[in-house]
């Protein structure tokens, strides 16, 4: 049997992660007005729903560049950058 283990881009899983997901919002949003919104420099981090009055933290994980800024700049700590890819190389699965 074969195995496609082909690694499309679109596929990634997910790089930046949030440990706690409710600090953005209710930490970040509102002591510091979404700063994440403004040092990113690929617009990654975007507060969507607040005219509905459910604001909520969008991560545009695509468009990121890898500054890395918003793993040294975020105000708790909250956001995790990981390398992408695992550290880049080919992911052969077993012979
Ligand atoms: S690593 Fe840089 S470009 Fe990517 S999300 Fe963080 S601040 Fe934005």
């Amino acid at each position: 049997m074969f195995i496609s283990n082909t690694n499309h881009s679109e596929d990634q899983p997910p790089h930046l992660k949030l440990k706690d997901p409710a600090v953005p919002i209710a930490i970040n949003l509102a002591r510091y007005a979404a700063p994440e919104q403004r040092y990113c420099p690929a617009g990654v981090y975007e507060i969507v729903g607040q005219d509905e009055g459910e604001p909520r933290l969008q991560i545009n994980a695509q468009n990121c560049v890898h500054c890395k800024t918003c793993d040294i700049k975020d105000p708790t700590q909250n956001i995790n950058w990981t390398t992408p890819e695992g550290g880049g190389g080919p992911n052969y699965p077993n012979m």
